[in-house]
């Protein structure tokens, strides 16, 4: 059952919320050992939270649009009294004061959150294998990746765990992940879902979004924990989309344009795969238009740059005094010294060093300034691209899934994976990964959407269109 069905089954008293958690808890108890998907299951405050909801049903209340559904959240985002790592040692032990906006509206609307989820190490990696806790399976094929930062939410999804999990995307870290383990994944607009409370890694690229097994799941829980929030100063100020209620509206005179540089390289089954969707959108009465938008092939780039940059100075407050791990020294600079030593692992290394270098004085107009340039750039080009058609279509990623290892010894190869998924992230906009097709392997593959600013009531539209070809329904 979907989400929406299992709320609407809560709401009318025909399930209860204790029942479906005790589900959940089951699956999670089948498979957590085996694929590593939480990294913490707080029994005993899920327990409490569906029993809320129960009594709230007794009570002839209606508890919320997302009443007793499971919910995962990355380790990232802050839950009070909750351990938070960041699959981090130097956080170990660590349990945050607050909780962050998107989980009270979560708690507001309902829904059940069951525990945190295994990432990379501080959301810093593309298959999970950088957290210090070992890396998450892939339900669909143990032997392979997640995908990542939000490994773990993705495979609560794909593995039944939870009908719906948060992550967070930065640079893809929401796609990649559901590409690869064959769900709906949603990077909103830069300020639509507010940043109080998720443990920063790039500020400015930062936003937490959905994972669902289907469309309209993703859109509920979109509208649940979208719009704006004083805690958050770049919040939008504005209130959640409406996307349910424009699912259904089609792509009908829409213009879309199939962009070449999002699958450059990729897979051959995945370029047949976006073609193919590309086909279903134009059946369906869109214009498609071939694109070539040269500036996304400057992303990456300037990503590695922005993002370790801004990583590096929101990373300095990990210092031994304030959260976590210490490890203790001769005076204050050898105590930070060793605890951030011990604690930090070799890719938040790498980062913070290359985000040192990219600000240092001398070399910050030649990195640092020459990548905001290119960012600029590219917002520019989007722009373009948006006064020519309404939407954009490409490859989420450019291959399915990847073995364990295949990448970890080769940072560069690994880096390539969110290739198409970046650009997005560094204009701002908004971009959704729904499966379609299967390729290597008869592993899933994500055909990425991506449009302007608060254009998520047409993608939702879009990826609709597409799914109910993919699924016959
Ligand atoms: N894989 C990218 C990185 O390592 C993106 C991560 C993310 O979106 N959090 O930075």
């Amino acid at each position: 059952m979907s989400a929406r069905e299992l709320a609407e089954a809560v709401r009318r008293g025909e399930r209860t919320a204790q029942s479906l958690l005790e589900a959940s808890l089951r699956a999670i108890d089948e498979r957590n050992d085996e694929l590593h998907v939480f990294l913490h299951v707080d029994e005993p405050g899920a327990r409490a939270a569906a029993r809320l909801v129960d009594d709230r049903v007794a009570r002839g209340e209606d508890p919320g649009r997302l009443a007793g559904v499971p919910i995962a959240l990355k380790d990232n985002l802050c839950q009070t009294g909750v351990p938070t790592t960041c699959s981090s040692r130097i956080l170990e032990g660590w349990r945050p004061p607050y909780s962050a906006t998107v989980i009270d509206r979560l708690i507001g609307a309902g829904a059940v959150p069951v525990g945190k989820t295994n990432l990379d190490e501080f959301a810093m990696g593309s298959s999970t294998e950088t957290s210090a806790f070992g890396p998450t399976r892939n339900p669909l094929d143990p032997t392979r990746v997640p995908g990542g930062s939000s490994g773990g939410s993705a495979a609560s999804v794909a593995a039944g765990m939870t009908p719906l999990a948060l992550g967070s995307d930065t640079g893809g870290s929401i796609r990649q992940p559901a590409a690869l383990c064959g769900i709906v994944g949603v990077k909103p607009t830069y300020g639509m879902v507010s940043r109080y409370g998720l443990i920063a890694f790039a500020s400015s690229l930062d936003q937490i979004g959905p994972f669902a097994a289907d469309v309209a799941d993703a859109a509920l829980l979109l509208e649940v924990i979208a719009g704006h929030d004083p805690m958050d100063s770049t919040s939008l100020p504005e209130p959640a989309p409406d996307l349910l209620a424009h699912l259904d509206d089609g792509v009908a005179g829409r213009r879309v344009g199939l962009v070449r540089e999002l699958l450059d390289g990729a897979d051959p089954e995945i370029v047949a795969a976006v073609e193919r969707a590309t086909g279903v959108l134009r059946d369906a009465g869109a214009t498609v238009v071939e694109l070539s938008i040269p500036e996304l092939r400057l992303g990456l780039s300037a990503y590695y740059l922005i993002a370790p940059a801004e990583a590096s100075s929101n990373l300095a407050r990990y210092d031994g005094v304030r959260y976590g791990l210490r490890v203790d020294g001769d005076d204050v600079t050898a105590m930070n010294e060793a605890t951030r030593t011990a604690g930090f692992g070799a890719e938040v290394k790498r980062r913070i060093m290359l985000g040192t270098y990219a600000l240092s004085a001398g070399y910050y107009d030649a990195y640092y300034g020459q990548a905001l340039k290119v960012r600029t750039q590219m917002i520019e080009a989007f722009r373009r691209a948006y006064q020519r058609v309404d939407l954009l279509i490409g490859a989420t990623t450019p291959s399915v899934a990847f073995p364990f290892g295949s990448k970890t010894n080769d940072p560069m190869a690994m880096y390539l994976s969110d290739v198409f998924t970046i650009p997005t992230n560094l204009a701002g906009e908004a971009a959704l990964s729904l499966p379609f097709g299967r390729g290597e392997a008869d592993l899933p593959i994500g055909v990425q959407l991506l449009g302007p600013g608060r254009s998520e009531p047409l993608l939702f539209a879009a990826a609709r269109v597409l799914e109910r070809v993919e699924r016959g329904s």
